[in-house]
């Protein structure tokens, strides 16, 4: 009964849940925009919001390198390294539940979705070609994998880091999207068109996040459940998964696609066919999910925040210097 009351609201929960963190990304954007002014040109002072660093995942990359081989955690981009680090903790315990409940660029793409699917079906291609894009993901995954994984050694890693453009990569990520470039424009333009025609293009077959916390998702011990005998094979849980997967063809869920929506599971009408279940065997409630999805992460935000580990100690002097630069780099 209580399931049943969670699936009528799930789709809403999870719009609510992606927006509001979109809506928390934006007033970042806006705080940080506000500060970058205040560095550059002058004016109110606003401080820096740490939670900018949550866009450059590859420096949090090369800092969870510096963190597993030395022990140091990165006190330059601690919040960065700290969102990494709770969406790979997320995705090993509860799936890509990042990627469904949090990440804002997930949410743009869900609401094209639910937008576009008003007026059109969006398409998933055949899998000859459904297989070679989704290897896109992985072959720059793997590229990044291999270039700091593998390459990086630590006097590198401490270059890299101490070097002018790691200081200033938020800058430079706000000066991409106040100036972008025409290339910039047409990719950013092209990816939009494409989601318009293939469902999820950007998320199924481009993002390396997102294909890193899929293999993560493999060890997951939450895994979405389908009882054959009760299946009338109706195929509305696969008409309704964000990541278009085979649902009503499977006992278990263990794609790395699969982002922990839930969306297949509210979609189902027969009470308990498929469920949300813990190693396989225990059924969990569907609300669970999402309310350890987002506890996992406020708590990673509190601890870092309790222990000083989400300010930067980069003072504010030396951001007035390193954007400075960034701008006359831009020109
Ligand atoms: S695949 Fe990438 S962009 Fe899409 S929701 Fe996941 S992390 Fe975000
Ligand atoms: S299988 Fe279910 S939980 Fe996984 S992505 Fe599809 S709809 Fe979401
Ligand atoms: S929605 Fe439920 S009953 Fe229908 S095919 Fe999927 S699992 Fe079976």
């Amino acid at each position: 009964m209580y399931n049943e009351v969670c699936k009528k609201y799930l789709s809403l929960l999870r719009l609510l849940v992606q927006g509001s963190f979109a809506v928390f990304c934006l007033w970042v954007g806006y705080r940080f925009y506000r500060f970058f002014t205040w560095a550059t040109v002058g004016g109110d002072y606003v401080s820096r919001p740490p939670a900018v660093e949550a866009f450059l995942p590859v420096g949090a990359l090369v800092s969870l390198k510096k963190l597993i081989l030395t022990g140091e955690f990165d006190r330059l981009h601690p919040a960065g390294l700290t969102i990494f680090i709770a969406a790979l903790v997320i995705a090993l315990l509860f799936r890509k539940g990042f990627c469904g409940w949090i990440c804002p660029v997930g949410f743009i793409f869900n609401l094209q979705e639910i937008l576009v699917s008003r007026f059109r079906r969006l398409l998933h291609p055949p899998k000859w070609l459904d297989y070679p894009l989704l290897s896109l993901k992985y072959l720059l995954l793997a590229f990044f994998l291999y270039l700091i994984g593998w390459k990086m050694n630590i006097k590198a890693i401490e270059g890299f880091m101490r070097s002018p453009y790691n200081l200033m990569v938020d800058a430079k990520m706000l000066l991409f999207f106040l100036h972008p470039s025409l290339t910039a424009l047409a990719v950013i333009g092209f990816i939009f068109l494409v989601s318009f025609l293939l469902r999820n293009f950007w998320c199924r077959y481009l993002c390396p996040y997102g294909g890193l916390l899929g293999l993560l998702a493999f060890l997951s011990p939450l895994q979405i459940r389908r009882e054959h005998s009760l299946c009338i094979d109706c195929k509305k849980c696969e008409s309704a998964c964000t990541q278009s997967l085979r649902v009503a063809q499977k006992s278990v869920i263990l794609d790395p696609e699969c982002v922990g929506c839930l969306e297949c599971v509210a979609a189902c009408p027969i009470s308990g066919c498929l469920n949300l279940s813990l190693l396989g065997r225990k059924k969990v409630s569907l609300i669970w999910l999402p309310l350890a999805v987002i506890l996992t992460f406020l708590l990673f935000y509190l601890v870092a925040g309790w222990s000083g580990y989400w300010q930067t100690n980069i003072p504010d002097e030396l951001f007035k210097r390193i954007y400075t630069l960034a701008i006359r780099q831009m020109r």
